[in-house]
Order: C-alpha cells, then structure tokens, then sequence
C-alpha cells in the first residue's frame, strides 16, 4: 500500500470525541507511560493514545483512522520485548491502548470457560479462575502487568507451556476488530469447530498486524490438589538434560514447570532480587526449578521425591532443596523470575529468545558460548529459560567494567551470529516473545520466500491499507 498519512487536526479531534477527552491523551508526562518499553530499547512518539472504553469505540476508531490511511499501534499492559507495542518515532501514528477493557464477562464452570476482554491482566484472570475453584494455567513474570490481548497477540509461552501450552492453546474464542472497523464475534466455548479456516488462530501471534483483540473465551482446567517444589543441582548440561528426560518419564503430565538456570543466571538473582540467598550453596553450575503437580491429594511430594532420590542416587543430581511451605515454594520461584531484571544492575545485555530441539539445547549453549567468547572475550552469558521447550533465554550482559552504550551497539552483530547458530541447528529465533520490530529484519533470514508471501497475503486481505501496527512483523 502507498505511505499513510500524518494524523489531520480533524481526525486527532475525532478520535479524541469517541473516547472522550479524559481518555485521549495529548499531553507529554500522560503519553510517557506508553511510549517506551520495559528494557528501553525503543521509545517512540505519538499525537495521541486513545483508550477506548467498548469494543464499538474500537471499532469507531479504526474506521476512522482506516478512512484517513492512518497508522494505530495496538497496545495492552506494554511489557512487550520485542517493541511491537511502540509507535514508532516518527509521530505519526496512533497508540490505541486496551487497558479500559477490563472486564471479566463470563465464567462458565459446566463448559470450563471464562470470557474475558482484552485488557484484563493475566493475574486478574488467573485469580477469577482461582475463585471459581479452577486453574487458568497461563503463567510468566510479568504476570501482574500484561494483559490477555497482549498474550494473544504475542502467542505468549512462560512457564506452564511443558504442561498446558502457549497461549494459544488456552482460547476457545475470540472477538477482535479488524483494521475497517469490522466487528468479528468469535467467542464460542466449543471444543470442536471444524468449519473452514480457523481465524482465531490467525489472530493470535499476528502482534497487532492483523486486528485489534477486544475479548476472548479461554479453557479452564481442574486445579491440581497438591503441588511439590524443589531446587536441583546438577554438574552440568548433559546432567539437565537427563535429569528432565527422567522427570518426564516418571511424572508424565505432573511435570508441570523445568526450568533452568546457569551459575550466573541464579548467581545474579540472588544479587539483586528480592530473595538474597541461595538455598543450594555453593551456587551449582547448572539449577533446576522442578515443579510435579498432582490432581489426587498429597502425592506430588511423594512423587517428586521419588524422582529427586533416583536422580540423587546415579548421580545426575548433586544437591536438592524441597520447598516444605507455600513460602519457600514462592521463593524458589521468585529465584527463577527475577533473573530478567537481576540482569540490569550488570550492565547493557543483548538478549535472545531461542529454541531448539529439546535434545539440542546442551550443544547449542555450548557452541553459544564460544562464539560469545570469540566476539566479546569477557561477555557474560546468561542462559536459562524453559528447558522442557526448549526455549533458552541467552542473554549476554556486557563484560565487567565495559563500556555499557558501546557494548549494546553490538546488538546487531552478536544477535545476527547467535541466530546463524540457532538456524542452523534447526531452531527458531523467536521462540515465546514474537518478531515486533525488533527481529523484523532476522524474519526474513528464516522463513522461505513462499512463507513470507503467504504472510503478506494475509496482511494484504485483512489490512488492506497496512494501518495496523505498521512496520511490525513484516
Ligand atoms: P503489549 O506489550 O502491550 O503488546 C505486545 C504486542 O501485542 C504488540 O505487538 C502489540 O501491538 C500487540 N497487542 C497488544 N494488545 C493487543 C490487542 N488487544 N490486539 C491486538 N494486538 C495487541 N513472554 C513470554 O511469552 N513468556 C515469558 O515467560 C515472559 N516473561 C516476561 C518477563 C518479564 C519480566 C517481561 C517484562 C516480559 C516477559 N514476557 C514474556 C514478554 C511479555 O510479557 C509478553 O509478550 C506478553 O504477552 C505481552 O503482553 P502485554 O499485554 O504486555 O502486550
């Protein structure tokens, strides 16, 4: 499609009358909040965020701006890593934030369904599914500020995925707005609805580049009766990697997170965040968060010491800590989710969200390090993530003492070796956190020439005039 347009006068006022002034934000310090990301990596500009209140007031937005050749930047609890939620600096297109549509519609405990709008954050609907007596198992760090439109727009993974899936596999339904307006009701509760492509699949993962979610209808679980926690040491990676094959074998779908931490990853959580010590000490050269869950009740203890004592006992394992309270359990976790922003006070880190094959994850972390070591002599790398997805975080925090700006100038360098290396080893370079603009131009290195004019005709049926989420993606 030819160039959009820059906002008229008359368009920022109408806008600014769906939503009312209240929710039309033009000044500076009140866009501040939706204009830069949580790693700072980009910061852009706008003439106005709208927060619509209704699915119509999206709706009414998008036509407008359809009507102008406007560009709209999709927008929900912007803890996005990736910069696909931030316009970009030009100032020219519209952030629509979907914060104001935060309402929990329907729990529906005979289908095992809740319905709930775009803006409400993932804690929220974890808790009213709590409160239902049932599971919503979607879970990551930044729990508490994302919100379900941006999981779905992301296809988010975290740590539940080994059990339960990626977002993607928690949704029954959805109701999204296209780029013309166009309001599309998906929200059914089936289990099975084979009839004709399946959009809603199409929608999630699109990163706001093909329709704006207002609401979605996901699957509940029953809530395990028992869930077991333990920190495991273990000497190294092939020692990970048959530590899971074990777990995985004995605990069969009770294996409900593994996730992995270098010596460094722990080392700097416990540094800096919010639990100061380390139960394994001296801090292993490889950890393990297990959790096993149990749907009978007090077995996912017994079940999970079972497993530590054979992994203890040929010598896979060197060391474990069971959590014997809800307390320590918590603290275990915190250990693993506060590795991301224990990264900061080290410096600059150029960061990675890898998979691949799970039985590839010890050489590719090996073959990862030396090549960081060539590139950078004295780059930390910081690798953990979730083992059983084979998905590594492989962070690189700038060598002690360096220059922070100079080493983040890297980015393209380092980033464009270690996707060579993840390519070649059959992986993916996006594996939970999506393409946004960031990884825009390293898409284009791994999908093949007819996948990506498949992705272009769908951009172009959908979003025929490229207003949504411009520069995205594609
Ligand atoms: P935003 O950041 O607001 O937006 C993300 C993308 O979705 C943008 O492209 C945006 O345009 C689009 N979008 C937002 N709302 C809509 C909508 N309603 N309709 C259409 N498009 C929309 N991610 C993981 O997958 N797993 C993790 O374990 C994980 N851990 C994290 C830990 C930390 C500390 C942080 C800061 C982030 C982490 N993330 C993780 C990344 C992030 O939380 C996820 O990508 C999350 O799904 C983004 O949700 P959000 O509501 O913040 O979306």
């Amino acid at each position: 499609p030819p160039p959009l347009n820059v906002p008229s006068a008359a368009l920022l006022a109408e806008l600014a009358s769906i939503v009312g002034p209240a929710n039309a934000l033009c000044d500076t310090a009140d866009q501040a909040p939706y204009l830069s990301e949580w790693r700072g990596r980009y910061t852009g500009r706008t003439p106005l965020v709208v927060r619509p209140g209704s699915v119509a007031e999206v709706s009414a937005i998008l036509k407008a701006c359809n009507g102008a050749r406007v560009g709209v930047v999709p927008q929900a609890g912007n803890t996005g890593l990736v910069g696909g939620q931030i316009p970009h600096e030009s100032g020219t297109e519209i952030v629509l934030s979907v914060t104001r549509l935060n309402k929990i519609r329907a729990i529906d405990k005979a289908a095992h369904a809740i319905t709930v709008e775009a803006g409400v954050t993932l804690t929220a609907v974890q808790r009213a599914a709590e409160d239902a007596g049932t599971l919503f198992p979607l879970s990551m760090a930044s729990e508490g500020s994302c919100c379900i439109g941006g999981n779905l727009a992301t296809n988010a993974g975290g740590v539940a995925v080994l059990a339960y899936g990626t977002a993607r596999d928690q949704v029954l339904g959805l109701e999204a707005v296209l780029a013309d307006g166009r309001i599309w009701n998906g929200l059914k509760s089936l289990r099975k609805d084979n009839t004709g492509y399946d959009l809603k699949n199409l929608l999630i993962g699109s990163e706001g580049t093909l329709g704006i979610i207002t609401a979605a209808t996901l699957r509940l679980f029953p809530a395990p009766k028992d869930v077991a926690v333990a920190l495991v040491a273990l000497p190294d990676l092939a020692s990970v990697a048959a530590f899971f094959g074990l777990a995985h074998d004995q605990a069969g779908p009770g294996l409900t997170a593994f996730e992995f931490m270098s010596q460094r990853a722990l080392g700097f959580s416990v540094k800096h965040g919010p639990v100061r010590r380390s139960p394994l000490n001296p801090l292993p050269a490889w950890s393990v968060l297990i959790e096993v869950s149990s749907h009978e009740d007090q077995r996912a203890r017994g079940l999970l010491e079972d497993i530590l004592t054979q992994a203890l006992g040929n010598g896979i394992a060197a060391n474990a800590v069971v959590a014997s309270s809800l307390s320590q359990s918590a603290d275990l976790w915190q250990l693993r989710e506060a590795i991301s922003s224990a990264q900061k006070p080290e410096g600059g880190s150029i960061k990675h969200d890898i998979s691949v094959p799970i039985s590839a994850v010890p050489e590719f972390i090996t073959q990862a390090d030396a090549l960081i070591e060539r590139l950078c002599p004295g780059a930390r790398p910081v690798a953990f993530g979730h083992f059983g997805d084979g998905n590594v975080h492989y962070n690189v925090t700038q060598p002690e003492g360096a220059e922070t700006l100079g080493f983040l100038a890297r980015w393209d360098e380092i980033s464009h070796a270690v996707h060579s290396l993840v390519i070649e080893m059959g992986g993916s370079i996006s594996a939970e956190h999506g393409i946004g603009r960031m990884k825009r131009g390293e898409l284009v290195r791994m999908k093949g020439h007819t996948e990506l004019s498949m992705m272009r005709a769908i951009k172009a049926a959908l979003d025929p005039n490229g207003i949504l989420n411009p520069g995205k993606v594609l």
